[in-house]
């Protein structure tokens, strides 16, 4: 059984700020039950501590790195068999919020020493330093809060694998050249083929130089990201490392997303038996203030950021509003885009409900009672909403990159019958207009409506053969590495 440690900074149920959570509590667990031993770690953050400690978890080892005392906790991913390691180290970790910034949505100074110190520790229980008596063949790190753990790596003949998934190429961990000399890292790193990044100490190239395999979450996206318009900056080296990147598409889980039994819905309902989602539409406008009228009600949740599109958004709503859409938005991010949002919500009451801040139960019942999911992102490297969208017959309307182009087929180009959405590729607010006015003539035309719900809800979204993908992954990056040894 191949064993492997997935480094994380973010796990649903016990941290979230986004997709990252999702996918490093879902695809875990598949793999697990592929007969993979996979075990999960994660910074100690006071709600996983205390999560683990009333779940009657035990400390398992405890030694001193630096000025600081470590130890780890042995525990389970809540509400499943997959093994959890916590970083227990109070003065970097026990920090309430947010697990990046401060209140004040501040960065914390000292997220390069906290990250750095999560990477060694990921790195010691690799080595079999760290006092464990288990031991993986293979690291998977995630995002660049993990940058560091194959550069630590890389010291040893006999280390494990290394594959790096990037979930978001634009958050890339950078720190300036007096952190990189705080940290104590031998200047030998100090190079534009290694860690520098223009000037500045980059994370995130610790896991794109120095792991066996990159991984990223969609095919699209795995392309666009050695293009300069795509790459951060990092498109360079992404082409340079191209034969060992490759893009898996996300997959959901599909027990927390389901409208056949999802707890957070008054009403269920399915592919075959659709009616009921006209009850969760009624039911969403009349907890959110909105006239019970039928739709159509168009959804989005997300962070109000750059990425997601949040400008064409803003100025397309006004017509929308106008022609007599509704709209329900949740999310949190930017005053700049938070404050518009607000205004509109002032001036059409009734027609517009706008939620600042984090609502899980609520962003199931938007997916399920709205007629059309907006993801008019910039960039989106995978995305999740749209196919929870799709799973619960809500059509999106997404523009035509990274995973939004793998998952969503307009009937523009495949047809009616084929169709699950609609995809705009003109990088524009008019161009996202245009679109949702061509999906507002189809939500008329009854039938062909309902083509599109029944073909976004027959796929399957799940995890079960995307993680065979990343099993076939591992099982290749160990038989290289069997070879290296040989040769
Ligand atoms: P990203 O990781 O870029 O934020 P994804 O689409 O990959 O975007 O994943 C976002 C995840 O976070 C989804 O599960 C989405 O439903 C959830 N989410 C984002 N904002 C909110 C919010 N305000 N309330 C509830 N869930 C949210």
């Amino acid at each position: 059984m191949i064993r492997v440690l997935f480094a994380t900074s973010e796990v649903y149920p016990l941290v979230k700020t986004g997709g990252l959570a999702d996918v490093s509590a879902s695809l875990p667990e598949a793999l697990c039950r592929l007969e993979y031993d996979v075990q999960i770690l994660l910074p100690g953050y006071p709600d996983a501590v205390k999560a683990a400690r009333k779940a009657g978890s035990r400390r398992k080892a405890r030694f001193q790195l630096g000025q600081y005392n470590v130890s780890l906790w042995q525990t389970r991913l809540p509400g499943t068999a997959v093994t959890l390691w916590l970083v227990d180290c109070p003065p970097l970790f026990d920090r309430p919020g947010d697990p990046y910034k401060n209140e004040e949505g501040k960065d914390w100074w000292d997220n390069a020493h906290r990250f750095e110190l999560f990477g060694k520790v990921g790195a010691m229980i690799a080595m079999g330093e760290a006092g464990l008596t288990w031991r993986p063949d293979l690291v998977h790190c995630n995002d660049w809060q993990t940058g560091l753990i194959p550069v630590f790596l890389e010291a040893y003949q006999d280390r494990p694998g290394t594959v790096f998934t990037i979930h978001n190429l634009a958050y890339q961990g950078l720190f300036s050249h007096e952190t990189f000399r705080a940290l104590g890292l031998p200047d030998s790193l100090w190079s534009l083929e290694q860690l520098e990044f223009y000037g500045q100490l980059s994370f995130i190239k610790g896991g794109l130089v120095f792991s066996d395999r990159i991984t990223t979450v969609s095919p699209t996206y795995a392309r666009e990201i050695q293009s300069p318009e795509f790459g951060s900056g990092l498109d360079g080296l992404l082409r340079h490392r191209q034969h060992a990147l490759s893009g898996i598409l996300n997959g959901i889980d599909t027990r927390v997303w389901n409208p056949a039994e999802d707890p957070e819905l008054a009403f269920h309902y399915g592919r075959d038996h659709l009616k009921n989602k006209a009850q969760c539409q009624a039911n969403l406008q009349q907890e959110l203030g909105l006239e019970v009228n039928g739709g159509p009600l168009l959804g989005f949740i997300g962070r109000l950021v750059d990425q997601k599109g949040v400008d064409w958004m803003l100025s397309v709503m006004p017509a929308l509003l106008e022609q007599g859409c509704q709209f329900v938005i949740l999310g949190s991010g930017e005053d700049r885009y938070e404050e518009p949002l607000k205004q509109l919500a002032r001036t059409w009451p009734g027609q517009m409900s706008l939620t600042l801040g984090y609502n899980e139960g609520l962003s199931h019942r938007i997916t399920a009672g709205c007629d059309l999911f907006l993801m008019p992102s910039r960039f989106e490297p995978c995305g999740l909403n749209q196919m929870y969208s799709l799973r619960y017959g809500t059509i999106p309307v997404v523009h035509g990159v990274g995973g939004l182009a793998d998952t969503v087929q307009d009937p523009q180009d495949v047809g009616i019958d084929k169709a699950n959405g609609f995809v705009f590729t003109g990088a524009s607010a008019e161009s996202l207009l245009a679109t949702v006015n061509r999906a507002l003539q189809v939500f008329d035309k009854r039938k062909q409506w309902r083509r599109l719900q029944e073909n976004g809800m027959a796929i399957d979204y799940s995890w079960k053969q995307r993680a065979r993908t990343y099993g076939d992954l591992y099982q290749g990056i160990l038989k290289d590495r069997d070879q290296q040894q040989l040769d």
